[in-house]
């Protein structure tokens, strides 16, 4: 089927209003498949840039399923064959993300790979899919045959696939806090593509400002806050007047039609707070409520807009 158009808008979703005189430039680097940006301000020096910039690529080579030979690469490689064994890490980011699968009943799932591959949103083979594909990949997700035993992680039918691109952004922000934190910095903000965490402490003690894309008010968050964004408007294409976005509803294996612009977690964990957005937005305030609200941590935070 011939796409009339395609659109893939990277613009800046959100805007910090940060306060701060910037003396240095912050680093600005390619990884995670997305443009990421880190500003420790004053404290921005070499080292702490290549350190950050060397933990991004060893992430990179722990979930991108786009390395061949990352650890999630292995797995996918190996499905329906044999058990990998990966890094503790690895087994805490998968074991989390299968807990979301758990109390979504399935709608957020990370072996959802092969339909995200079938519908290719945001690279230059998008396109609708006939539907006889579509229920064929389908069948390939479902987070249930995934089987960790210690540190072994085997997919239990050939061609499926994990993808992590609704999760690694999250925890890499959190890997890269514990970077800022051994080097002293005073305050940073880490911009993984969208995913915004703040840290430290502004001047006066003042609370960040973080403006959203679509979201009329601006949000004011302490230090350690990861503010993040799943949506509608950041990666889709139209075709026939009808918007495809790259979030999937594993149920129908089409993209999610939501009546959302986005949906913004706010909290002290990257890795959840990235599970949470993206849950948020698959499954609308109602239904989110409904099977999440019990296990939302105090300070977290959901917006729907
Ligand atoms: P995010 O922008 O964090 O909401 O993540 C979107 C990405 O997550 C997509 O580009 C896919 O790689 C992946 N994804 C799509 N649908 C799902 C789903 N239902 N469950 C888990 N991951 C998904
Ligand atoms: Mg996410």
């Amino acid at each position: 089927m011939k796409l009339f158009k395609s659109i893939f808008i990277t613009s800046v979703i959100i805007f910090i209003f940060s306060g701060c005189a910037q003396k240095k430039s912050p680093l600005v680097i390619e990884a995670m498949n997305t443009v990421c940006t880190i500003n420790a301000f004053n404290d921005g020096n070499k080292k702490l840039y290549s350190e950050i910039s060397n933990e991004l690529k060893r992430l990179e080579n722990l979930f991108s399923r786009h390395i061949q030979t990352s650890a999630a690469s292995l797995i996918n490689q190996n499905a329906g064959k044999n058990p990998v064994e990966v890094p503790d890490e690895f087994i805490y980011v998968l074991q989390t993300a299968l807990e979301f699968s758990k109390l979504t009943e399935g709608q957020f799932d990370p072996t959802i790979g092969p339909v995200v591959d079938l519908w290719g949103i945001g690279t230059s083979h998008q396109q609708i899919p006939e539907d006889l594909e579509i229920l064929h990949k389908k069948l390939l997700v479902d987070y249930r045959r995934v089987s960790v035993i210690d540190n072994k992680v085997f997919l239990s039918l050939p061609h499926m696939s994990l993808d992590f691109g609704a999760i690694a952004k999250g925890y890499a922000s959190d890997c890269l806090v514990k970077i800022l934190q051994d080097n002293n910095v005073k305050k940073c903000v880490i911009d993984l593509g969208g995913n915004i965490t703040v840290f430290g402490t502004k001047e006066n003690n003042l609370p960040w400002k973080i403006g959203i894309k679509n979201y009329d008010k601006y949000l004011e968050v302490d230090g350690g806050t990861n503010i993040v964004t799943s949506g509608n408007y950041e990666r889709y294409f139209e075709q026939d007047g009808k918007f495809f976005c790259h979030i999937i509803n594993p149920k129908t294996g089409r993209p999610v039609d939501s009546n959302l612009k986005g949906a913004t977690v706010c909290s002290k964990s990257g890795l959840r707070a990235d599970i949470l957005s993206t849950c948020a937005f698959i499954l609308g305030e109602d239904n989110f409520y409904n099977l999440l609200g019990n296990y939302l941590l105090q300070d977290e935070k959901v917006l729907f807009y």
